[in-house]
């Protein structure tokens, strides 16, 4: 049925944050619903994402570890992680692990889930610096771009710290009093019997959202959330031999950390356009090039356009229309490594359409010869050459 987050990313249980961040990231290009062919892309895509968010979060990891896969689930079904009811008890024996001992108490899963999370509303719920959420992009260049490497523009709306208010949700000055609720800790102890065992836990206090403080007015302009959200129009580095699917991270581009911790990335997934001669495979290159019958027939060097101006083919006498030659290096470069991709070659042999009187002979002679070399007379050759 449900698979274990270990499993969903293909990390192992003592993974750290950044192997799982990057295993996330690996997959997750194959999986993006935008991307991936796959139909089973979006749900595969929406584990991956619920994965990374639970076991990147070190007190979400902590209690995923601890209940197993399908208590964590049906846990979270029932209580929910953002859900906001419920009075927090007051007093208690200050601080300690989530699984401190303590005193009896009431209450279900759904609770224990509001204590690790941080349940209520909106916004600052603890006081910890958090790392901002990542935020996703997309940015569409063409073959050309992605041969050379650019640098492009890329907008984002994007929340950003309020200027009005500095980011603290209410405006300079404004009068306050001192939270009745947790007395001005800005945390509240609860203490609660529990299926796991007692729990103690300390929370964030939901009334004042753990500033200890009542502000008489909110920011107008960003609604007491200390972030509004704007358009940022940012400058990467696009680098050469990029491919479609594959996204580019930009540390620190996403939104602000709560309560001062670092921004989140912004990943700007790239879409290389199809060009119209040229079709992509990897780091190879195809194309089609048409040549003449005579150039078929006798040979030729002819010249071919590549990403990188056009190099000289030679066309070998009697080449078959559909065969393909190989250009050596001529295709894509590798993404971050040295060397190149080849270009393949697909000749077309165009059939002469519009034939004078002497062409027209000249072929028929050829046709009436039936392909048997010697009834064809020295001279025939050199005829057609110069005749088409
Ligand atoms: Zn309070
Ligand atoms: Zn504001």
């Amino acid at each position: 049925m449900s698979e274990d987050f270990y499993d969903i990313l293909g990390v192992s249980r003592d993974a750290d944050e950044d192997e799982i961040k990057s295993a996330y990231r690996d997959k997750a290009t194959d999986y993006h619903p935008d991307v991936s062919d796959d139909p089973n892309a979006e749900e595969k895509f929406k584990k991956l994402q619920k994965a990374k968010e639970v076991l990147t979060d070190e007190e979400k990891r902590q209690a995923y570890d601890q209940m197993g896969h399908e208590r964590f689930e049906q846990a979270e079904k029932r209580g929910g992680f953002d859900g906001g009811a419920g009075g927090a008890g007051r007093g208690g024996m200050g601080g300690g692990g989530p699984f401190g001992g303590g005193m009896g108490g009431q209450g279900g899963m759904g609770d224990i889930f509001e204590q690790f999370f941080g349940g209520g509303g909106r916004g600052r719920q603890s006081n910890r610096p958090q790392k901002g959420q990542d935020l996703r992009t997309r940015l569409t260049i063409d073959l050309e771009d992605a041969y050379e490497g650019v640098q492009k523009q890329v907008s984002v709306r994007r929340p950003e710290r309020c200027d009005d208010c500095d980011g603290e949700g209410h405006p300079p000055g404004t009068d306050s009093h001192t939270c009745e609720e947790c007395n001005g800790r800005g945390q509240v102890t609860q203490v609660q019997q529990t299926p796991l065992g007692r729990v103690q836990q300390t929370q964030t206090c939901r009334h004042c959202g753990g500033e200890g403080e009542i502000y008489a007015e909110t920011c107008s302009t960003c609604g007491g959330d200390g972030t509004v959200r704007r358009e940022a129009t940012l400058s990467v580095e696009v680098p050469a031999g990029i491919q479609s699917g594959q996204s580019l991270q930009m540390e620190g581009e996403g939104a602000p950390g709560p309560n001062g911790g670092p921004n989140g990335d912004l990943l700007i997934e790239v879409e290389v356009e199809d060009h119209p001669d040229f079709e992509r495979d990897g780091d190879d290159l195809h194309r089609q090039e048409p040549i003449s019958f005579p150039q078929a027939t006798f040979g030729d060097t002819v010249e071919v356009p590549t990403l990188d101006g056009t190099v000289e083919m030679d066309v070998p006498a009697g080449t078959q229309s559909g065969e393909t030659f190989r250009l050596k290096d001529k295709g894509m470069p590798r993404l971050r490594r040295r060397g190149q991709g080849d270009l393949y070659v697909q000749v077309q042999v165009v059939t002469p359409s519009d034939l004078n009187q002497e062409q027209e002979e000249a072929l028929e002679q050829f046709a009436e010869a039936g392909g048997e070399e010697v009834s064809v007379d020295e001279g025939f050759f050199e005829k057609i050459k110069n005749s088409l």
